[in-house]
């Protein structure tokens, strides 16, 4: 541990680095024995890229497994309960929510050489091994006339491990659901080492798996359902002076009978970020501007409900734009995927929150936030899935000037104002660290300790991403 910590501390790029895969590191050497050299990262060079996710420095493991089989996840939990250390699953490590990022010296186990994927159109599912990128599975599909909805923005790098881990969502989630709501069967390995197979039946286990973060057993392999794309997609935006207005509409819309395929808010710090970016021509003096799709395969019906969001708008106090075609479709779209490089202009590193809130309080929970901001002195913007009430404020860092114990304490007034208007922590990027404290703001003691029996029942050494979701509890 002492040369670990020396070494971390001396960066100097002329230094060879080291390997501690033999007698300086006994449980690489154990793991490279069981598995072979080619599966096993036991320099520390190899291994220092192992000990963060797309947020969160954690430390560095003290081997990397890349398994090439169930059977290989198997004997690397066994030998690492024997060593007595801790076991991460990785995936692509885009987590936002310090997930991947391992808090004790162990195992990572990184899914990303485990990447058989099938597809049985037939009966509309996938099998995917952990690794598998999540758009592959569409790509996969769609030759079948089949698509994999669950649309994560990441979803070009993440994994489905990855999006099991943290119930992933994205725009779609609002009428086709979540991560969670395609997978009909999973294959797990519990903190012992040993393999289950389960299905979506009593107890409902596999949905315990699903959003655990790695916390309660590693996936090896899932079965997800895939849908038929829908026919026709029609596309609007609108802005509005304020993002009250823009919720409004939302409200109107839906309560109108409007499902929108997706249903995307920027606020205007937000817009003119991306507009700053790549000048797409958006309104830069508007307080919000909503992203619609609907979607169906009748046509009419699909121009009606664009009609139906339209009016919402317009007496709402917005103004419209429709999209004429696909390719000022895709234009419109693009302002929305690209507010994650637009705001890395801005300062190098950013705090992305993830709070849900009831439609209703929006209004007033963006407001809220906004005021927080502005009173913190830190650059924050706002985006999300309006449609679900699921807000990303992101709060834009540079951690050599600003400092991080002000952005976690704006980051915790966030969490606080999204529990006093009857919300919750997180809609799809998982707890982890980032919010691990707040749990105790929106948990009272007794559910607290329900949930820690809950963890200790399936993995009683908290061997498995221990330091993740669930606060220390001094009385447990
Ligand atoms: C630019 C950007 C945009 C993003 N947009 C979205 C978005 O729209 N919606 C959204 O939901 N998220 C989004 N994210 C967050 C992130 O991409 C998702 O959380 C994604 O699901 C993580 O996948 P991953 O493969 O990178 O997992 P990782 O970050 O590697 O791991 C995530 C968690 O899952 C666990 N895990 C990994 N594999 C397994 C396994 N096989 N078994 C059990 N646990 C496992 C890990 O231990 C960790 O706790 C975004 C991230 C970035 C950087």
């Amino acid at each position: 541990m002492t040369t670990e910590k020396l070494a971390l501390t001396t960066t100097s790029p002329a230094r060879k680095p080291r390997s501690e895969g033999g007698a300086g590191n006994p449980l690489a050497a154990e793991l490279t024995r069981l598995l072979g050299p080619k599966k096993v990262l036991s320099n520390l060079s190899e291994r220092l890229s192992y000990r963060f996710d797309a947020i969160q420095f954690g430390v560095t493991p003290l081997a990397v497994v890349l398994p090439e089989s169930t059977e290989d996840v198997i004997v690397t939990v066994k030998a690492a309960r024997r060593a007595g250390v801790s076991i991460v699953g990785r995936g692509a490590a885009s987590g936002l929510s310090g997930g991947a990022a391992p808090m004790q010296p162990g195992v990572v186990i990184s899914f990303t050489r485990l990447t058989r994927l099938d597809i049985f159109p037939e009966r509309r599912e996938a099998v995917a091994q952990p690794g598998v990128i999540t758009l592959a599975v569409t790509e996969a599909a769609r030759p079948h006339g089949l698509i994999y909805p669950p649309d994560p923005a990441s979803f070009r790098t993440s994994t489905i491990g990855g999006n099991l881990g943290e119930n992933a969502g994205g725009p779609l989630c609002f009428k086709y659901g979540v991560t969670g709501d395609y997978v009909t069967a999973l294959d797990f390995v519990d903190a012992e080492g040993e393999l289950h197979t389960l299905g979506r039946d009593a107890y409902d286990l596999a949905g315990l798996l699903i959003g655990s973060e790695g916390t309660l057993g590693l996936i090896t392999s899932a079965t997800l359902r895939l849908t038929p794309p829908p026919r026709f997609t029609r596309t609007l935006m609108a802005h509005f002076d304020e993002v009250g207005q823009a919720a409004e509409a939302v409200s109107a819309a839906i309560a109108a009978g409007a499902v929108p395929a997706k249903l995307e808010f920027m606020d205007g710090a937000c817009t003119n970020a991306v507009e700053d970016y790549l000048q797409l021509g958006l309104p830069r003096e508007a307080g919000a501007v909503l992203l619609v799709d609907t979607d169906g395969d009748d046509l009419e019906t699909v121009e009606e409900e664009r009609a139906l969001v339209e009016a919402a708008c317009l007496d709402a106090g917005g103004q419209v734009r429709r999209a004429e075609g696909e390719a000022e479709a895709a234009a419109l779209w693009q302002a929305r995927r690209s507010v994650s490089p637009a705001l890395g202009r801005i300062r190098p590193q950013r705090m992305n929150e993830d709070i849900v809130v009831p439609r209703s309080v929006l209004p007033e929970v963006v407001r809220q936030i906004r005021a927080l901001g502005d009173a913190s002195g830190l650059k924050l913007v706002q985006f999300g899935h309006i449609g679900d009430g699921n807000l990303h404020p992101n709060i834009l860092f540079d951690p050599r000037q600003e400092s991080s114990e002000a952005v976690h304490r704006l980051a915790h007034q966030i969490a606080l104002v999204a529990i006093r208007h009857g919300g919750v922590l997180s809609g799809e990027h998982g707890i982890g660290t980032m919010k691990r404290d707040f749990m105790r703001d929106a948990v009272d003691p007794e559910t607290m300790t329900a949930l820690w029996n809950v963890k200790r029942a399936l993995d009683p050494a908290v061997a498995l991403n221990p330091g993740k979701i669930l606060p220390e509890q001094t009385d447990a």
